[in-house]
């Protein structure tokens, strides 16, 4: 076995492992602090310890995630202590998100922590990162009618959801969906999540990239530099950025004042100008005359949409737009790998725990992997 690689660890050993780390610990012990009036319950440390298997595990219900707890000698152990211990019940599950929902303070918390603690093992995270939005189908049916030409639908079973729009990826069509969004800023360097929200699928995606920016920033990350799609590609996004001191980087959407080609770099007889720089106080690039005959040799232009200060036809504007893709690729593993998909609960305050929970579990294992694997290695 090559002595630089460290195995992998076991979905078990990992549970233990985080259950003991500080930062979850310090969860449980919160929770402990508001322990209910009236039946005991299980240990709140056990609890924890079901929705950590839940997504590491990636399935989509509590049901399974119980079975499988008292199935499998090594997670039991794992989850609640002994062989001999009880393994919380479906019902105890559902009352504990309850409490989560309640004392959401407690879990943002957690999540605080856990990124605090990458962002001292990886230093690069949330420097340069990607925004972006993706669908989150419903666990009901969207349909206007209950059936073909029959009665329209009186009652919807998730009455937060709504139609929204998708992008084709891959192999799939894109098109309407009933459900909600899960809207993300991702570090492109390390892959992983910085902030997130999920909001109702109907809501543009771009009403939610300025206050991700904001929520990255109180998390503590510097974000020097925000890459996203076309449909980012507006006024307020750029200078909003700006006004944020980060460097946005997008495509030129086709606008009219594109198409009149306001966006271009400024010409005269000797050819077109060349960018020299740009002064991030000021808010502008500078150009300067290709022969250096016009006078003056360079002038300054106002850093907008059409005049980003990361130049579009620069190389590093190019660089920078080709590592976007980490937060299509992210959305990918949480929904596939992590269970963030398929959705099996109702509400937008239930599927915003259950992304909280999901993306914490992800970030808790990052942070025991980084741990393990010290920087210089
Ligand atoms: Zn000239």
């Amino acid at each position: 076995m090559d002595a630089h690689k460290v195995p992998p660890p076991s979905a078990v050993g990992q549970i233990a492992e985080l259950l003991d780390s500080p930062e979850i610990a310090v969860l449980v012990r919160d929770l402990e602090g508001t322990r209910w009036t009236g039946r005991p319950g299980y240990p709140l440390r056990s609890m924890v310890g079901m929705a950590l298997a839940k997504s590491m595990y990636a399935i989509p219900t509590w049901t399974k995630t119980v079975a499988l707890v008292r199935e499998h000698a090594g997670l039991r152990t794992a989850v609640v202590g002994s062989l001999s211990s009880d393994v919380p019940s479906v019902f105890a599950c559902y009352r504990f998100t309850a409490k989560l929902r309640a004392y959401s303070d407690m879990l943002t918390g957690c999540i605080d922590r856990v990124t605090a603690g990458l962002s001292v093992q990886l230093p690069e995270y949330g420097r340069n990162v990607a925004i972006d939005g993706s669908d989150m189908p419903a666990y009901a049916n969207g349909q206007r009618f209950v059936s073909k030409n029959g009665r329209e639908r009186k009652r919807f079973s998730d009455p937060d959801a709504s139609w929204g729009h998708r992008s084709a990826v891959s192999t799939r069509k894109g098109g309407g969906f009933y459900g909600y969004k899960v809207h993300a800023v991702v570090c492109v360097v390390t892959g992983l999540p910085v902030a997130w929200t999920v909001e109702t699928a109907s809501e543009a995606e771009t009403n939610f990239a300025l206050p991700l920016i904001d929520a990255a920033r109180e998390r503590g990350f510097a974000v020097d530099v925000a890459i996203a799609d076309k449909g980012y590609d507006n006024g307020p996004f750029h200078d909003g950025c700006m006004d944020r001191n980060v460097l946005p980087v997008t495509p030129l959407r086709e606008t009219p004042a594109v198409k009149r080609g306001d966006h271009k770099p400024p010409t005269c007889e000797h050819g077109t100008w060349t960018f020299a720089g740009a002064d991030f106080k000021r808010r502008a690039t500078k150009w300067r005359c290709p022969t250096g005959a016009c006078q003056p040799k360079s002038r300054w232009i106002k850093g907008d949409r059409l005049h980003p200060l990361i130049p579009r036809e620069t190389d590093r504007s190019r660089k920078l737009y080709s590592s976007r893709g980490a937060v299509e690729r992210e959305f990918g593993r949480l929904k596939h790998e992590w269970a963030l998909l398929p959705l099996r609960v109702r509400g937008l305050d239930r599927v915003r725990l259950h992304a909280d929970l999901t993306i914490l579990a992800k970030l808790a294992c990052a942070l025991a992997r980084a741990r393990a694997v010290p920087l210089a290695a």
